[in-house]
C-alpha cells in the first residue's frame, strides 16, 4: 500500500491524497475514514472533508460506490488500484488538518483512508513538498524510507495503526534537541514567536528524565519529538506513541533573556509533561477497550479518570520532582484544581466513571449546563490520583506509592501490549495498598463523593483550606486577606458569566443558586440593576451595594425579549482552596510531605 500527500492549492487549503493498493480485494475493496482520533474522546466525522474521491485502475476509472458517511467501495477490478481524494485542511487544532501558506499539519486519521481487511499490512507514504516554496521543512515520527532529515520523500509505517500515530507539520520552523534515556527529543516550533529555546529544552530535559526513571525506562522508540504550534490564543494537545501535537499562546514560551517562571510557562511545561507522561500511561498501557481502537465508532471505557486523571495528577507533580516550580508554587496549582472540581456541582450529578464512559456525549460536547450535570475526569480524576497516592503510602507506612502502581501497569500491561480490563487498576491499587480499597473506589470513582482531601492531605503536612471566592476572577491558590465572614458577606447571583453587548451573559445559571431561583436562564443578558446599567466591568462593584439576602430587581433580554426577574443574591459558596504546609508537624509527617514531591527512586 502507497499513500501520497500533496499540500496542493493553500488558497483553498486542500491536501490531494491517494493511496494504491497493489492487491484490492476480490470482492470489491472498501475503504473507510476514521470518524474519531485516539486521545480524543469524540466523533467527529473527518470524511466530512473529502470534498471529491474517485477511483482508478490503469488510467481507467473504476466505479466507487459510497457506502455510508465513511465509507466507500470500487467496483472489482485489476490491480493496482489507485484512489484519489481531496482533503479540506481549515482546523487550527490539534486534532484535525490545516493548510494555509505559512504550514500545513495533518494528522493520518483525517486524510489517509483505510484499506479495510488490509490494516495490518506495512505501508509507505510519500510527502510530496508544496510547489510555492523551498523553504518548509518536514517534522514527523514517520519512520524515513528514502527521505532525508526533515526532508520531504519517503516515509514508511508498519500498519495503519502506527501511519495515523504520527502527525506531520510542513513548515519552517524552530528546532531544539536534547536526549533523554540515550534516545533523541526534538521540539519543532511552528507559527510567530520568541522563545529561549535552550531554556525550553532543558526544562523539557529534566522533566523527561524524572518520568523516565519513574517508569524505569523509555519504552523503545528511535525519538521523540515535540510538535508546538504558537498562535495568539490557543490551548490543546494530543499524545501519540513516539511525539505530541502541541497548541500553545506564543506568550505561554520562555523569551530569550527572562528568567522568571510566569504562569502560562508553567501552564505550557505541565502540557508538555502531561503528553509525555501518556507515552505510557495510555499510548501503550490501554484500556482493553482501546486495543485495538475501532476507528469507525465510539469505544466506550469507565476508566478515563486514570489515564487522563492519573496524568493530570503527575503532570505537575513532576515539575515540582524535577525542579522545575517550588513546593509552594506546586500546591498553589493543586489549590486550583480543587477549586475548578469545587465549583462544579455536577460532581454531585455524575461520576467520574460515568463521565468516562459518556466521554463521547458529554465531556467533549459541553454545553451551558455543563458544570452543572458533568464532573470532568481530568480534574476529579487527578484528586482521586492524588488521594490514593496518599492511602498506598499510608497503608503501607510510605513504602510504597502511587508509583509502584505505575510502573507494575507498565511492565504487565503496556510493556507486554495487554490492555487493561475494567476494574483491574482498583484491584492493582488495593493490591499495592496491602487493604482492600474497595470502598474508597465505590465512593469517589463509582460514587460522586468528594474525596476526603483535608484528611489526605494532612498526612502529608499539607492545611487544606476552604473559603469564599474573593472575587468572580479568584481562581483559589492564593490566602485572602479578608476573614471568611466578610468573604461569606459578597452577595452572588449564582451564575457564570460573560461581557458580552454592553451587558453581562449568563453562560452557566448554577444549580440551586440565586439566577435559578429568580428565574434567569443560559443566555441572557443582563443590562440593569435596580434600573443601573450593568456590564461586566462593573459587575461585582454594583453587587456590593446590596447584601445578602436582599431583594433586587433584574432586567434582562432573553432573545430578542426584555424580562424583570426579582433576585434574591446570596453568598457565595465555600468553593475555593488554599493549600498551606504546615510549619508545626512532627518531623515524620515533614518527612513525608517532602518525599512525596521528590520520591522517585524505584522501589
Ligand atoms: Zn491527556
Amino acid at each position: 500500500m502507497h499513500y501520497r500527500i500533496t499540500p496542493l492549492r493553500p488558497q483553498a487549503h486542500i491536501f490531494e491524497v491517494s493511496v494504491t493498493v497493489s492487491e484490492p480485494a476480490r470482492e470489491g475493496q472498501i475503504f473507510a475514514l476514521p470518524v474519531w482520533i485516539p486521545g480524543s474522546y469524540m466523533v467527529r466525522e473527518f470524511a466530512r472533508n473529502i470534498l471529491t474521491i474517485r477511483a482508478e485502475a490503469h488510467g481507467q476509472p473504476v466505479a466507487l460506490n459510497k457506502l455510508d458517511k465513511q465509507r466507500w467501495q470500487a467496483a472489482p477490478c485489476s490491480s493496482p488500484l489507485t484512489i484519489v481524494y481531496e482533503v479540506y485542511a481549515w482546523d487550527l487544532s490539534v486534532r484535525a488538518v490545516y493548510f494555509d501558506q505559512t504550514r500545513a499539519y495533518f494528522n493520518g486519521t483525517s486524510v489517509f483512508l483505510q484499506v479495510l481487511g488490509q490494516e495490518d499490512k506495512p505501508c509507505t507514504v510519500e510527502l510530496v513538498p508544496p510547489s510555492f516554496t523551498q523553504h518548509w521543512r518536514v517534522a514527523t515520527t514517520l519512520r524515513r524510507d528514502g527521505a532525508e532529515a526533515y526532508g520531504f520523500g519517503r516515509y514508511a509505517a508498519n500498519d495503519y495503526d502506527d501511519l495515523v500515530d504520527h502527525p506531520v507539520e510542513m513548515a519552517e520552523f524552530e528546532l531544539g534537541t536534547f536526549t533523554v534515556a540515550g534516545v533523541p527529543h526534538e521540539v519543532a516550533i511552528t507559527g510567530c514567536h520568541q522563545v529561549d529555546m535552550a531554556r525550553l529544552c532543558r526544562d523539557l530535559e529534566a522533566i523527561c528524565a524524572v518520568q523516565v526513571q519513574m517508569f524505569g525506562e523509555l519504552p523503545p522508540m528511535e525519538r521523540y519529538l515535540f510538535l508546538v504550534m504558537a498562535v495568539g490564543e490557543g490551548y490543546g494537545g494530543l499524545e501519540h506513541r513516539s511525539s505530541c501535537s502541541l497548541l500553545c499562546s506564543r506568550d505561554d514560551l520562555p523569551l530569550p533573556g527572562r528568567a522568571e517562571m510566569t504562569e502560562e510557562y508553567r501552564t505550557f511545561l505541565g502540557l508538555c509533561s502531561h503528553e509525555y507522561f501518556h507515552t505510557w500511561n495510555v499510548k501503550r498501557i490501554k484500556p482493553i477497550a482501546f486495543l485495538p481502537y475501532d476507528l469507525s465508532a465510539e469505544n466506550y471505557t469507565r476508566q478515563l479518570w486514570a489515564f487522563e486523571g492519573i496524568t493530570a495528577y503527575y503532570d505537575d507533580l513532576i515539575l515540582v520532582r524535577s525542579g522545575r516550580i517550588s513546593a509552594k508554587q506546586y500546591l498553589e496549582t493543586l489549590a486550583q484544581t480543587v477549586t475548578r472540581v469545587w465549583r462544579g456541582s455536577g460532581r454531585f450529578v455524575q461520576s467520574v466513571a460515568e463521565s468516562s464512559f459518556d466521554a463521547w456525549v458529554k465531556f467533549y460536547r459541553q454545553d451551558e449546563n455543563a458544570p452543572n450535570a458533568i464532573v470532568s475526569y481530568y480534574t476529579k480524576g487527578s484528586l482521586i490520583a492524588l488521594s490514593l497516592d496518599v492511602l498506598i503510602r499510608r497503608h503501607t507506612n510510605d513504602a510504597r506509592s502511587l508509583d509502584d502502581v505505575m510502573r507494575r501497569l507498565w511492565q504487565d500491561f503496556g510493556k507486554r501490549n495487554i490492555g487493561v480490563a475494567e476494574g483491574y487498576i482498583e484491584r492493582l491499587a488495593s493490591e499495592i495498598a496491602g487493604v482492600s480499597l474497595d470502598d474508597f473506589f465505590a465512593r469517589y470513582v463509582y460514587g460522586t463523593e468528594d474525596p476526603p482531601l483535608e484528611e489526605l492531605f494532612a498526612y502529608l503536612g499539607v492545611e487544606f483550606y476552604l473559603r469564599p471566592a474573593e472575587s468572580s476572577s479568584d481562581k483559589g491558590g492564593q490566602a485572602s486577606k479578608k476573614t471568611s465572614q466578610v468573604l461569606a458577606s459578597r452577595p452572588v447571583l449564582g451564575a457564570r458569566t460573560t461581557g458580552e453587548n454592553g451587558g453581562v451573559k449568563l453562560q452557566t445559571v448554577l444549580t440551586g443558586g440565586a439566577a435559578e431561583k429568580a428565574g434567569l436562564a443560559a443566555g441572557d443578558l443582563l443590562i440593569a440593576i435596580n434600573d443601573l446599567r450593568t456590564t461586566s466591568s462593573n459587575l461585582d462593584k454594583l453587587l456590593g451595594r446590596f447584601d445578602v439576602g436582599q431583594k433586587v430587581m433584574v432586567h434582562a433580554f432573553r432573545r430578542d425579549e426584555l424580562m424583570t426577574f426579582d433576585v434574591v443574591l446570596q453568598s457565595p459558596p465555600v468553593d475555593t482552596c488554599e493549600l498551606v504546609w504546615n510549619e508545626d508537624v512532627d518531623p515524620l509527617t515533614a518527612a513525608r510531605g517532602a518525599a512525596w514531591l521528590a520520591s522517585i527512586e524505584a522501589s
